[in-house]
């Protein structure tokens, strides 16, 4: 498996504004925020999609979610609203092959998709 960046930040290895940090995920702010409040939370084992996500992967993937409530709690913005996104392969645009859910907040969002068909 190809190592990725957001590994290397799980690890210590590269920069990152980490919000959190436990034995299962990792919680940094995206280098090209889209809203006021975005934040990565990855589990610290690199898992490439979440269609390569197994039952082992579970308790991250549910602390992932418990983690971006907290932290929305944190950011102020839990009250108002958020919206959390898991992009799988091409035709979400995933860029980065390490699972990552986007916790976005901080104003209104708008749709879900930008070019609903
Ligand atoms: P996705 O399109 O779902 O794969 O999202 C990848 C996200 O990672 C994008 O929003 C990027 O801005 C963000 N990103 C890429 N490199 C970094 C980095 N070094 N630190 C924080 N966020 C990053």
């Amino acid at each position: 498996m190809t190592d990725t960046i957001f590994a290397q930040i799980v690890r210590g290895e590269i920069p990152a504004d980490l919000v959190y940090q436990d034995e299962l995920v990792t919680a940094f702010r995206d280098v090209q925020p889209q809203a006021p409040t975005h934040i990565l939370i990855v589990p610290n084992k690199p898992v490439p999609t979440v269609a390569d996500v197994t039952d082992v992967d579970e308790p991250a993937l549910g602390r992932m979610i418990r983690v971006a409530a907290r932290l929305a709690e944190e950011e102020g913005i839990d009250e108002a609203g958020y919206r959390l996104i898991l992009n799988c392969r091409a035709h979400a645009g995933q860029e980065v092959f390490h699972v990552h859910l986007h916790l976005l907040g901080g104003r209104p969002l708008g749709r879900m998709l930008a070019d609903p068909e």
